[in-house]
C-alpha cells in the first residue's frame, strides 16, 4: 500500500535536509507518494506569505507531513509559521523521543526519555499586547480596577491561558502514548506553587486523569526542580507531559542530554490521524546550502512517521541503521566527530549514503 505524505521543504538547511530524508525513507522499501509543498522565508518572497494556503491544505488532506525547518525572523512581526501551523491544524501534541544512542557524543549513555509537550496554549498561545497599544493601557486599567494589582504603564503583556479541555487532552495522551509504547512513568512538570489558575488547573486535571491509569506511576515535579533533576538524575524519569513553554524548554534540555539538536526527532501529532513530523532543530540559516549539517533528526523524525503509518517493520530497520552508523562514527557530520574540524567528517548527503547502504545490508 501507498501512502500519500506532505513534504515541506522549509528554508535554510531545510531544504537539503528534507531532500536527503526523503531519499533514506524511499530506501527503506516503504512506498510514499511525496507531495512537495514550501513554507517559510523563501516561498513568503515569491507569494507573500510564509505559510501558503496549497501548504495547509495539502497537509489537511493527505493526513501525514515530514516538515523541515523553517525560520521565524526575530522582531519583524512575521509570525511563527511553527505556531501557525500546529493552530490550523490542530496539532495538540508535541512527542520529543530524547534516547541515548551509542556513539553520539554526550556526557550520558543511559538516556530514554519521551517529552509530551501541549501544542496549542499557555503563553505560546500568540495573545500578546503592545507597549503603549490603547489596548494595552485599557487591559492594564481593567486588570488593575479586576484585582487591584498595578501593572508598570510602560509594560508588554502576553496572555497565558491554560484549560481543563486542553489539559485534560495532552494528559491523556500522555497516559496513552505510555501504555501503547510499554512505559511505566507519566511526570507532570509545572509551576503550580506560583501560578495557581493556569499551572496549579493542568496539576489538578493530571491528577485526576492519573486515577484512570492504576497501572502507570504517575507523580509531579515543579519544573525548576525538574532541570535539576534531569542534569544529576534522569534515570529516574519516563514520560514527562509539560505546558507549552516548559515542554519548549526542556525539550532542548533533553536533546542536550542525548547528544545534541543533530539527533532529535519530533512529532506534532492531532486528531484524526493527523500528524506532522518534524526535527527539534531549527533552519540553521548560517550553513544552507554547505551540504554540511546533520540530517539525522530529520530522519529519525521519518522514522516515527513510517511508525505512525504502521510501517512498524520499515521504522525499526530505519532506526537500526541510523544507530549502526553512528556506533561506526566514520560517515558522520562534524558534529558527531571529536573534533568538530576533524576534516574526516562527512557531508549531510553522505551521511545519508551511509544510512542508505546500512539499510540495503539488512
Ligand atoms: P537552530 O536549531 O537553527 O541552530 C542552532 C545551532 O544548532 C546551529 O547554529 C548549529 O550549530 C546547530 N544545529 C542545528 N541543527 C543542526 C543540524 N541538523 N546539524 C548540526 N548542527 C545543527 O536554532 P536557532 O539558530 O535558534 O534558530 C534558527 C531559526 O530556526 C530561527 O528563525 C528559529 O525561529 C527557527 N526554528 C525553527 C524551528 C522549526 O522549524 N521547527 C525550530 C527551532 C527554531
Amino acid at each position: 500500500m501507498s501512502h500519500n505524505v506532505t513534504l515541506i521543504l522549509g528554508d535554510g538547511i531545510g531544504p537539503e535536509i528534507a531532500k536527503v530524508t526523503q531519499k533514506v525513507i524511499d530506501a527503506t522499501g516503504v512506498k510514499i507518494s511525496w507531495e512537495e509543498v514550501e513554507a517559510g522565508i523563501d516561498i513568503m518572497a515569491k507569494e507573500g506569505t510564509p505559510l501558503p494556503e496549497k501548504t495547509l491544505a495539502s497537509c489537511r488532506k493527505n493526513k501525514v507531513a515530514l516538515k523541515a525547518p523553517v525560520t521565524t525572523p526575530v522582531g519583524t512581526g512575521f509570525r511563527s509559521v511553527n505556531v501557525a501551523l500546529r493552530q490550523q491544524l490542530g496539532l495538540y501534541a508535541c512527542v520529543r523521543p530524547c534516547k541515548s544512542y551509542e556513539g553520539v557524543r554526550s556526557k550520558y549513555n543511559n538516556i530514554d526519555l519521551v517529552i509530551v509537550r501541549e501544542n496549542t496554549e499557555d503563553l505560546y498561545a500568540g495573545i500578546e499586547f503592545e507597549k503603549d497599544k490603547t489596548e494595552t493601557v485599557t487591559l492594564i486599567e481593567t486588570i488593575k480596577k479586576l484585582s487591584g494589582k498595578k501593572i508598570r504603564d510602560d509594560s508588554g503583556i502576553s496572555i497565558k491561558p491554560i484549560s481543563v479541555t486542553g489539559t485534560k487532552k495532552i494528559v491523556e495522551y500522555a497516559f496513552a502514548y505510555a501504555v501503547a509504547n510499554g512505559r511505566k512513568k507519566v511526570s507532570a512538570i509545572h509551576k503550580a506553587n506560583i501560578m495557581k489558575f493556569t499551572d496549579g488547573l493542568f496539576l489538578s486535571v493530571a491528577r485526576e486523569v492519573a486515577k484512570k491509569y492504576p497501572a502507570i506511576e504517575f507523580n509531579d515535579v515543579i519544573v525548576d526542580n525538574m532541570t535539576m533533576q534531569l542534569v544529576q538524575k534522569p534515570e529516574l524519569y519516563d514520560v514527562l507531559v509539560l505546558p507549552n513553554l516548559y515542554g519548549d524548554i526542556l525539550s532542548d534540555l533533553c536533546a542536550g542530554l542525548v547528544g545534541g539538536l543533530g539527533v532529535a526527532p519530533g512529532a506534532n501529532i492531532g486528531e484524526n490521524g493527523m500528524a506532522v513530523f518534524e526535527a527539534t532543530h531549527g533552519s540553521a540559516p548560517r550553513y544552507k546550502g554547505l551540504n554540511k549539517v546533520n540530517p539525522t533528526a530529520l530522519i529519525l523524525s521519518g522514522m516515527l512517521m513510517l511508525k505512525h503509518l504502521g510501517e512498524i517493520k520499515a521504522s525499526e530497520k530505519l532506526e537500526k541503521a541510523v544507530m549502526r552508523v553512528i556506533k561506526a562514527g566514520k560517515d558522520v557530520t562534524y558534529d558527531m566527530k571529536a573534533d568538530r574540524n576533524d576534516p574526516s567528517a562527512v557531508g549531510t548527503r553522505e551521511m545519508g549514503e551511509a544510512i542508505i547502504k546500512e539499510l540495503a545490508k539488512q
